[in-house]
């Protein structure tokens, strides 16, 4: 197989690595193609060519976008895309407004549980303002002695369902794919398995997803338990949608898989990017 890894962060979203960095580590894992796919920005792109041209290596310009779906925020995963097309400038631009307001309401509930100057602290670990997210918080969280790691400040205060969490409303799933294939790209439905979802609901999910041009799910994931990757494999198939496989990698100490290193897709999946590979 291919090593192709198509789900990765930079210090442009919440990861701890500059473009350049991550797109020079998963050159030397061997990559044949890396994607960059920061959460709802793609301004980390203009960087990750110019280091993978620099570098010689195949890469892919991507994003992962926020979607509220029902009760359950989902990620969608948009590859090839050109991130100037109006519809996803617009788009992003439209979710990323809201993360302000959302990062006050987190910080004051981490106040009221005697954590105050939380807004500020995960500010000063945020080098791109406007992508302020609750990985910041969490890193703070685990910089002040809060919490020992950030998984645990997500299990404590930060994830759905904790204190610290406020509910929010980001793009609708047709308004997201809609804005990706309008960018040219391929719409992925990032790490299924993570979502909180009946049987029922994530067929309903798989369903819709497709419906509305959806063309990939994640199987081998750095978000999923290697466990996970059997069952999303017989969705794949079920539901007739390629496969693709990337690290999610956030930084060093915190992503179980380092660009390119995962395990391969099942072989009898045909991946997304047989959609470039003809
Ligand atoms: P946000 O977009 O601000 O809600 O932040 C979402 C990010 O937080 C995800 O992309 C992950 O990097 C991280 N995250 C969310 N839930 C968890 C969790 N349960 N454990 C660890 N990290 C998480
Ligand atoms: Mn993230
Ligand atoms: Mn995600
Ligand atoms: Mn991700």
């Amino acid at each position: 197989m291919e090593n192709f890894d198509l789900h990765n962060h930079s210090t442009r979203s919440d990861g701890l690595l500059s473009p350049t960095q991550l797109i020079e580590l998963a050159a030397r894992a061997g990559v044949d193609a890396v994607a960059l796919t920061d959460h709802d920005t793609t301004e980390g792109l203009v960087e990750a060519a110019e280091a993978a041209r620099n570098i010689g290596v195949e890469w892919i310009a991507g994003v992962e976008i926020s979607v509220t779906w029902g009760d359950t925020t989902l990620h969608i995963v948009g590859l090839g895309i050109d991130p100037s097309a109006k519809a996803m400038v617009d788009g992003l631009q439209s979710i990323r407004d809201g993360r302000w307001g959302r990062a006050e309401r987190v910080a004051k509930i981490l106040e009221g549980l005697g954590m105050p100057g939380t807004l500020q602290g995960a500010l000063a670990l945020a080098p791109n303002e406007s992508m302020l997210s609750r990985t910041h918080f969490a890193r703070h969280l685990v910089d002040t002695g809060a919490v020992k790691d950030t998984q645990k400040a997500f299990d404590k205060y930060l994830g759905k369902g904790k204190p610290a969490y406020v509910a929010h409303q980001w793009a609708t799933l047709p308004e997201a794919i809609r804005w990706i294939r309008e960018s040219g790209g391929v719409a992925v439905l990032a790490h299924p398995g993570r979502y909180d979802l009946k049987p029922w609901a994530r067929g309903e999910l798989l369903e819709e997803f497709r419906r509305l041009g959806g063309e990939a799910i994640e199987v081998v994931t750095g978000s999923h338990r290697p466990e996970q990757y059997a069952m999303w494999k017989r969705m794949a198939e079920e539901y007739g949608l390629l496969a693709s496989r990337g690290a999610d990698y956030h930084g060093p100490g915190e992503s179980p898989y380092e660009p390119g290193k995962l395990p391969p897709l099942p072989k009898t999946l045909t991946p997304v990017w047989s959609k470039w590979r003809h």
